[in-house]
């Protein structure tokens, strides 16, 4: 792994819109490769903590004439609900769109680097899945860095050799501006509704995220998640991908018709048994039967000897933020999922456990927890937080689960504690079902605000 040269963007010309996670470093790495940048961001904190950086200018657009590209950040909708007025400059100005995973591919090739690109998208698990493909790789000696929409940004990512992998979790927002960027590797794991705001109906969500195949050439793989689309549209896109050319594998949690398959927690393909998931302690669950399987299906495809995929399971980590237990208080089980901030993610992990305290709330999407109502004879008690609890509430209280509205965070974890205790529920799942903007900067500071006061309390308790 090296840094990419420093004259390898000279000459060229970029505007930058949004200096946050992704785009400050958007900004650094294209300044580190030559090129001059115009950045710029509505809120000045974010314009300050860029600080003078050479070949950078700091000011609004006023025009984009002449420029190679604009790089928005994905935040900003240059489509739906409504372009920013910056990203119809840059079409007045007849200039590309791009996401900084493009730049990324640009800069790998232009550097004469044959590396291997994979695209992983989906509603939900793309996160996982991304990285328990790079762990696959790495422990099986092969050079992969993971990027993209978990972070890090694309560009921040090192210059890999001839037989490396990027692993790249690519947003809808993402997929929208590519230009160049061809993954050897694309995966669509899943889609289920969200952000449906962004792409107007679940067509236009399904056409976002096919974007993931456009750039495949004959020989490419394309991983498609079995099920979970709109209607049955699955036989359709696997006779579509094959058509031009791709090879098709389909993957599925649940169902032993997919080509790699973890029903029953057992990962399988036509060869036979592959893994036993009861032994990989970070995959609980049908979803991460699915994550797995997908990410067995392109470890392979790239390489991955058969043998070290069990192993490379078994010793994967996970994730802050997706079912990690925080702490056993008294015999009762926190886990912290504050990644779950729609109802369908919520879903898979009510149902890892036979009887639980429920923490959820903040702001809900569309359709609430209306559709949870199949799990709901599991949760022993539900404790509500942020803007949307009452809405949360309503839905409860017509099923008839027993709740209350706690809320704040600080005032929810004791009191789920105790609601545990009463119900002789063994744990305590934090999984909002909700976005988490009305009380915190993101999931991760909602996560960690939970595991704090988890720990507080873990503290009293040894202490009383
Ligand atoms: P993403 O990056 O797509 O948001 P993550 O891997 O971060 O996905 O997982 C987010 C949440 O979604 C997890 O907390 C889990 O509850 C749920 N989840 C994970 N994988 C899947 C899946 N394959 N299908 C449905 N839900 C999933």
């Amino acid at each position: 792994m090296s840094r990419f040269p420093t004259l390898l963007f000279a000459g060229r010309r970029y505007a930058v819109l949004g200096l946050g996670n992704n785009g400050a470093p958007v900004v650094r790495a294209l300044a580190a490769m030559g090129a001059s940048v115009r950045a710029w961001d509505d809120n000045a904190p974010a314009r300050q903590a860029l600080g003078d950086i050479p070949g950078v200018t700091v000011a609004p657009f006023e025009s984009l004439e002449g420029l190679d590209a604009l790089i928005l950040s994905p935040g900003i909708p240059h489509l739906l609900p409504k372009p920013h007025p910056v990203a119809l400059m840059a079409r007045e100005a007849g200039i590309p769109i791009l996401s900084d995973a493009d730049l990324l591919f640009q800069a790998v090739r232009r550097a004469g680097s044959r590396a291997r690109f994979v695209g992983i998208t989906g509603t939900n698990g793309k996160s996982t899945t991304t990285s328990l493909l790079t762990h696959m790789l790495v422990t099986a000696g092969i050079p992969a860095v993971a990027g993209g929409n978990l972070g890090p940004a694309s560009l921040s990512l090192p210059l890999l050799p001839d037989n490396g992998v990027y692993v790249l979790e690519m947003s809808s927002y993402m997929l929208e501006r590519l230009q160049d960027l061809h993954f050897t590797v694309a995966c669509l794991l899943n889609l289920t509704p969200d952000h449906l705001d962004r792409h107007g109906d679940m067509q236009g969500y399904l056409r976002a995220k096919w974007h993931i195949f456009d750039s495949q050439r004959m020989g490419d793989l394309a991983v498609l998640g079995f099920g979970d689309a709109p209607g049955d549209s699955v036989p359709r896109m696997v006779d579509r991908l094959a058509a031009s050319g791709d090879r098709v594998l389909t993957i599925s949690g649940t169902s032993p018709n997919a080509d790699l398959s973890g029903a029953g927690g057992i990962l399988r393909d036509e060869a036979g048994e592959i893994a036993d998931l009861a032994e990989a302690p970070a995959l609980p669950g049908a979803h991460n039967a699915e994550n797995a399987a997908a990410a067995t299906a392109m470890a392979l495809a790239l390489g991955v000897p058969r043998v070290a995929i069990a192993p490379a399971l078994r010793s994967f980590a996970g994730l802050p933020h997706r079912q990690k237990p925080v702490a056993t208080v008294a015999g009762i089980l926190f886990i912290d999922d504050s990644k779950a901030t729609n109802a369908d993610s919520t879903s898979r992990a009510l149902g890892c456990y036979d009887r639980l305290v429920w923490i959820a709330g903040g702001v809900a999407k569309a359709g609430g927890i209306a559709d949870l109502a199949p799990l709901f004879p599991r949760i022993a008690h539900a404790v509500l937080i942020g803007q949307d609890a009452p809405a949360l509430a309503e839905t409860l209280a017509a099923h008839h689960v027993s709740h209350t509205l706690a809320g704040t965070m600080e005032a929810a974890v004791p009191l789920a504690f105790d609601l545990a205790r009463q119900a002789g529920a063994g744990t305590v799942l934090l999984s909002p079902a909700c976005a988490s903007f009305d009380q915190y900067k993101s999931f991760e500071h909602r996560g960690r605000h939970f595991a704090e006061r988890v720990h507080e309390l873990a503290g009293t308790k040894e202490e009383g």
